[in-house]
């Protein structure tokens, strides 16, 4: 009979989290606004891939008192998991379930006029923030309406208690589409005078003072990715990630490796399976592109990548450490979720949201009792071959 600790030997792609550097990371955007400005926590999508829970609890413990979430269902599974902390949700359907609001303490992101008229209707008691357009078409009050609504005197008999704003080009600190979008954030904020405005995000951050406001909302600094690029880079990793070798076979010359033989040695190698595909969200386009580490030493991926395996070149790693059994390094020391998305030509915030949901997730540091813990995340799937 299987024993209780099967569950959590490790499985053959593992994804390594590091809490200890998710809270540095917290702490470092706290020093660098200072005092007076909240840094709450973006924790949607599962916290970018990398678990809701374990990183609230994390962020609580780095002293982070307010989360945004993507939906209801995500905040009531912090709360289902007894996290009592201010939870802000981003689209937020209060007219649809305004009680469930109610009953467990959460606070709706406002983004629209029919979402505002079901916060009145609730009576002044209703805490909401107030989401509005600056130029970025996506969520939030158009400024006709905000206009609208403020001479018809909803904001006076009903206040948001925060008035956010969405950067379009927050990374590129030249953009002037910053400075628009600030300047009209900054009408309406004079116009509404809310307790807190918030206008920036992780990379807006380190656009300076004058977009920090009251509040900043940091979901992928938290996470170590440098949108922004700065240099030297303040922001430390967070995510290791390893596959198993399953098979190391001798390849003659000019043999192909892999669909589409992409790839043709041009000397007899040795050539290692390891158990990571896209499946696990390594990105396709990534394929003979990347290296991986063993035991220190660094050894390309060559071929497609397939569903579940990659192929590398191992030509030159000592064989005593790339046997069946041992584990590759495809993410950590110096090569980051941003080196590997720029190599496959998309965004980080993809390919962690993609890796988290598939691989079997390890925390490091956990303030938990114990120094390791493992989740599987909501919709892993079996493994299969
Ligand atoms: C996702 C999101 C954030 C966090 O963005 P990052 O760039 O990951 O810090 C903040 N505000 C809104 C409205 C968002 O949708």
């Amino acid at each position: 009979m299987q024993n209780m600790l099967s569950l959590v030997s490790p499985d053959d792609v593992l994804l390594e989290i590091n809490l200890g550097a998710i809270q540095a990371n917290f702490r470092t955007i706290s020093a660098l606004v200072g005092p007076h400005v909240r840094v709450a926590a973006v924790i949607k999508s599962d916290a970018y891939g990398l678990g809701l829970v374990e990183i609230a609890r994390a962020l609580i413990d780095a002293g982070c008192d307010l989360f945004f979430v993507a939906n209801l269902n995500e905040a009531l599974l912090l709360r289902s998991s007894h996290v009592v902390a201010a939870v802000a949700v981003f689209c937020d359907q209060f007219a649809r379930y305004g009680r469930c609001y109610r009953s467990n303490d959460l606070t709706p992101v406002v983004n629209n006029c029919a979402e505002l008229d079901a916060i009145s209707a609730e009576g002044e008691t209703q805490t909401y923030f107030l989401n509005v357009e600056t130029g970025f078409s996506r969520l939030g009050l158009a400024f006709v309406d905000v206009r609208r609504r403020y001479l018809s005197g909803t904001f006076e008999s009903y206040p948001p208690s925060v008035v956010l704003s969405h950067l379009a080009c927050g990374e590129c600190v030249a953009d002037v589409t910053n400075v628009l979008q600030r300047n009209r954030f900054q009408a309406i904020y004079n116009l509404l005078k809310p307790i807190r405005g918030s206008l920036a995000a992780s990379s807006g951050v380190w656009l300076g003072k004058s977009y920090h406001f009251d509040m900043v909302r940091v979901g992928s600094a938290l996470y170590g990715l440098n949108d922004a690029g700065i240099q030297p880079n303040p922001l430390q990793p967070v995510a290791r990630l390893r596959a198993k070798i399953l098979d190391v076979r001798n390849v003659p010359r000019r043999e192909a490796v892999g669909y589409g033989a992409t790839f043709r040695t041009v000397r007899a190698s040795r050539v290692a399976i390891a158990a990571i595909g896209y499946r696990h969200g390594l990105p396709w386009s990534s394929a003979n592109k990347i290296s991986v580490r063993i035991a220190g030493h660094s050894a390309p991926l060559i071929g497609k990548i397939s569903m579940e395996y990659i192929t590398i070149d191992v030509t030159d790693v000592p064989e005593a450490h790339c046997g069946p059994g041992a584990f590759v390094e495809l993410l950590g020391g110096d090569f980051t979720v941003g080196d590997l998305a720029a190599a496959a030509g998309v965004i980080p915030q993809e390919v962690l949201t993609r890796l988290g949901a598939a691989c079997t997730r390890q925390y490091l540091n956990s303030p938990s009792p114990s120094a390791v813990s493992v989740s599987r995340p909501f919709n892993a799937g079996a493994r299969s071959r």
